[in-house]
């Protein structure tokens, strides 16, 4: 089987996401670009994640057509190859529906509550637009910008990247925990986001390896 490293890794991935309550049905999906070839792997369109085989990730070109794999690639893989095409940073992408994450993105930019979540910040809202078309994708890698890893999309969920699967992986779980935290501090009326300036010198600490 070809790029089955690569299958391999979106398959683990999709997996932990279910597990972890992340991604339910077959709501979500994860993509991979392969660290040899301008190809990607992508989670198929409709197919229960709990009983997927690596043969059936299915693998795209860079613009998202569909090259291998029996069953037909996400209807959202646009926004995934569209964030790899703009980001030459990026390999790897985690894009889910995770309840608080949907519920903070019809209204809340989030702000970190603790200090690891300081690394995936600023998580921006990305307008409504309707799911699996271009005008989506234009708009999370416009959210995303040169540097961002993770933005909420309104009235759907969130997109989260990184260099590699794990950074993509940490992503989302700390955007849905800080999307938690934020949703319960406000209910009850406690929120108090970590200030500027700290997130500011904790984010510096992230990227030089500091942090403890
Ligand atoms: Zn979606």
């Amino acid at each position: 089987m070809k790029y089955e490293k690569t299958r391999q890794t979106v398959l683990n991935a999709i997996l932990d996401c279910v597990d972890m309550g992340l991604i339910h049905g077959t709501s979500g999906n994860i993509a991979m670009k392969d660290p040899d070839e301008d190809v990607v792997a992508i989670t198929p369109s409709g197919i229960r994640y709990k009983t997927m085989t690596v043969d059936q990730i299915a693998i795209v070109d860079m613009n998202g057509k569909w090259l291998d794999g029996p069953f037909k690639p996400s209807s959202e893989t646009p926004m995934h190859t569209a964030v790899m095409r703009a980001r030459k940073d990026v390999t790897a992408t985690v894009h889910t529906h995770g309840m608080f994450a949907t519920i903070c993105a019809m209204n809340w930019e989030l702000k970190p509550i603790t200090p690891p979540q300081c690394e995936f910040v600023p998580v921006r809202v990305v307008p409504f637009t309707m799911p699996g078309s271009d005008e989506v994708a234009a708009k999370v890698v416009e959210t995303l910008g040169e540097d961002g890893l993770s933005c909420l999309i309104k009235n759907h969920g969130m997109f989260c990247c990184g260099k590699n699967m794990a950074q993509a992986m940490a992503a989302a779980i700390y955007t849905e925990e800080m999307a938690t935290t934020t949703y319960y501090a406000k209910v009850a009326g406690i929120y108090e986001p970590m200030p500027e300036e700290a997130i500011k010198k904790m984010k510096a600490l992230i990227a030089a390896d500091q942090a403890v």
